[in-house]
């Protein structure tokens, strides 16, 4: 009996390492489908990235021919800056950023960097210069170790440490009785919006990507995470460029250039003091989440 136990034990944690690798799979599948929708042309030299200037030249964008999405949308960041676009939902503010990554190539214009057309350039070398802190962060089902490191497989161990110091959930992992062992995902510990998020910053930091891009999450966080998070976020932003994809106007207000993009098209744009001096779409976005913010007095 015991013989045969020790077998049916090993199958059982071959079983479990399988299952878990074909989800991990699995994920990076559900990730990757859209990035067969385009492909390296012939001969592609790499990026050559100097200050990381990001440039949308008059992009159109459709999914479905019957539906444009995104039109004549032009602006660009200069080199370490940060440009926040708003709108309401479905506006095409995360198009952008699925463009940039070249999930999907432009329906007409052209995304530069340093002034190459990112479509001329390999796409390795195009996702190597690009983080982006999603609004969701996908927790693979493995050690916490293993989803920041993920960021940068090279890593050593220091690094790894470091990335999670700078994104302020060290302390937090080593709190945890398996730290940084500890496995999280699904079949895990859970981590919070807010916790995810700060590794998904760690991953980003090991990465150091010239041009970043922070897809803001929907669901709020409460008021003094969301303030941390927004402490680290500029942190790491300074000196690389930066596009933000706000949700919250509170956390764009210094913003070099804020973009207001409204069915497809930017409707305003300026600093937020102007745009509030405008009085225009940005202003009142702005007034009903001031509303949204104030408890209402009973
Ligand atoms: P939100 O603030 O809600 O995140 P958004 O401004 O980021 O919205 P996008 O995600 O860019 O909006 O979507 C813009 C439009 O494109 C939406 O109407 C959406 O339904 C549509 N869309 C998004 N992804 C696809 C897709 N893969 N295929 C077809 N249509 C899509």
């Amino acid at each position: 009996l015991i013989q045969l136990s020790i077998p049916l034990n090993y199958l059982g944690m071959v079983y479990r390492e399988v299952k878990q690798a074909l989800s991990n799979i699995q994920r990076m599948y559900d990730l990757l489908d859209e990035a067969q929708e385009v492909a390296d042309s012939p001969g592609a030299p790499a990026l050559a990235v100097r200050g990381a200037e990001l440039r949308f030249e008059h992009v159109d964008f459709h999914y479905d021919p019957a539906r444009a999405i995104l039109r004549d949308v032009d602006f660009s960041i200069p080199a370490g800056k940060t440009v926040a676009v708003v709108g309401t939902t479905g506006a095409g503010k995360s198009t952008l950023a699925r463009l940039l990554y070249r999930f999907y190539d432009v329906s007409a214009g052209r995304i530069l960097i340093d002034g190459q057309d990112i479509r001329s350039v390999t796409q390795d070398s195009l996702r190597a210069a690009i983080g982006i802190v999603p609004q969701d962060t996908v927790l693979f089902n493995d050690s916490i170790y293993y989803n920041i490191a993920y960021g940068k497989p090279s890593a050593s161990r220091e690094e790894v440490i470091a990335a999670a110091r700078s994104a302020h959930i060290h302390d937090f992992i080593e709190s945890l009785p398996q730290g940084y062992d500890s496995a999280v995902g699904e079949r895990g510990l859970k981590l919070s919006g807010g916790e995810k998020q700060r590794v998904a910053i760690a991953r980003t930091l090991l990465k150091n990507p010239a041009l970043l891009v922070f897809d803001e999450a929907t669901s709020a966080l409460d008021t003094r995470t969301e303030k941390i998070i927004q402490a680290e976020l500029e942190d790491i932003a300074r000196e690389r460029t930066t596009l933000v994809i706000a949700h919250r106007l509170s956390t764009i207000v210094d913003a070099d250039e804020i973009i207001v993009l409204d069915q497809g098209c930017i409707v305003e744009r300026g600093h937020h003091a102007a745009l509030l001096a405008a009085g225009g779409r940005y202003a009142a976005l702005w007034a009903m989440q001031q509303r949204e913010a104030v408890p209402v007095a009973a």
